[in-house]
C-alpha cells in the first residue's frame, strides 16, 4: 500500500520549496542536506529544475506527457507522483548537477551519485535514462541527519557564530502584519498559508512539532519556542538585505510572498532567469 494514489497527494501535505516545487517531509530533509553538502564540498548550490519537477500532480503529468512524449511518464505512473511500481517514491529533477565539475561530465556524475548516496537518494532508476532524475523511496521518514544537523538543541553548534551562514531554514514573523514566513538562506522565502503550514514547515525544518495550537492560534512565546523570530519592519528590512533579499527588503508590503507565492534570493533569481532564457 502506498500513502497516496499517484499524483493525488494534497499540496497542503507537502513542503513548498519553490514555485511549483513541493516535497514530502523526508525528501525535503534529504534534499536540503544534499544542497548543504554540495555547497560545503564544491561551492555549488544545487537547484530543482524550474517547473513541477519535485512532486508532480496528475493534471500536470497529463500536460507534460502531451508536451514531452516519451520523456515524461504515462500519466498516473510517474515517479514524480509519489508512487512508483507500487511503492512510495518521491523524485526530483536536479537542474545543475553538471556544475559539480564544470567541463568534466564523468567527474560531475561521480560526485553527484556520491552526494545522492550520502543522503539516501537513488540514481538511474527510470528509462529512458535521466541523469538529473533522482528518487527517494522513503519519502515520509525524516532521516536522522535532519535532526542532528538542523536542530540546534541536539548539537553543540557554537552559539555566537552566525547560524545564518549555513542553509538552516529560519522561521520569522513580520510583527506589523502577524504573517509568518520561512526563509532558506541563499534560496528563498515562502509564506505560511495557515497554522497548519507553519507547523508542517517547522517540523520539516527542525524534526520537532511545534506545540499544538490553542484556540487555533499560537502565542508569541510558543512561536519563539518553535524557533520563530519576530521582526519589526526596520529590522526585517535590514535582515532581508543581509540575507540576499535586497529586492524584497525594498518593498515589504508588495514583495514579501503571499501564501501561494515564493521569492527567490537575489543571486538564485539571476540563475533562474538565465536558465529560463536558455530553455
Ligand atoms: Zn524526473
Amino acid at each position: 500500500m502506498t500513502r497516496y494514489e499517484n499524483g493525488r497527494a494534497p499540496l497542503s501535505d507537502l513542503i513548498k520549496v519553490g514555485d511549483q516545487q513541493y516535497l514530502p517531509v523526508g525528501t525535503c530533509a534529504r534534499w536540503r542536506e544534499m544542497q548543504r553538502l554540495a555547497w560545503e564540498k564544491y561551492r555549488v548550490w544545487l537547484v530543482i529544475t524550474p517547473g513541477w519537477n519535485g512532486y508532480r500532480p496528475l493534471d500536470i503529468q497529463i500536460q507534460y506527457r502531451a508536451e514531452l512524449g516519451v520523456w515524461a511518464a504515462v500519466p498516473g505512473y510517474s515517479s514524480h507522483g509519489l508512487t512508483y511500481n507500487g511503492r512510495d517514491c518521491a523524485a526530483i529533477d536536479v537542474f545543475n548537477w553538471r556544475d559539480l565539475a564544470p567541463g568534466n561530465e564523468s567527474l560531475a556524475w561521480a560526485r553527484f551519485v556520491a552526494l545522492c548516496r550520502l543522503v539516501g537518494f537513488t540514481n538511474d532508476f527510470v528509462s529512458p535514462r535521466e541523469q538529473w532524475h533522482i528518487g527517494d523511496f522513503d519519502p515520509f521518514t525524516v532521516p536522522a541527519f535532519a535532526a542532528i544537523v538542523i536542530n540546534p538543541s541536539t548539537t553543540a553548534l557554537p552559539t555566537a557564530q552566525s547560524e545564518e551562514d549555513d542553509d538552516m531554514p529560519i522561521n520569522f514573523r513580520r510583527e506589523s502584519t502577524g504573517v509568518s514566513y520561512t526563509l532558506i538562506p541563499g534560496y528563498g522565502i515562502t509564506a505560511h498559508a495557515n497554522l497548519h503550514g507553519f507547523r508542517l514547515t517547522a517540523f520539516g525544518n527542525t524534526g520537532a512539532w511545534p506545540p499544538a495550537p490553542v484556540n487555533d492560534a499560537l502565542s508569541t512565546d510558543q512561536r519563539i519556542g518553535a524557533g520563530e523570530r519576530q521582526f519589526n519592519d526596520d529590522n526585517l528590512r535590514w535582515w532581508l538585505a543581509l540575507m540576499d533579499f535586497e529586492w524584497v527588503a525594498q518593498d515589504l508590503d508588495n514583495r514579501l510572498p503571499k501564501p501561494s507565492e515564493y521569492r527567490y534570493a537575489d543571486r538564485l533569481q539571476k540563475i533562474y532567469d538565465a536558465a529560463l532564457a536558455r530553455s
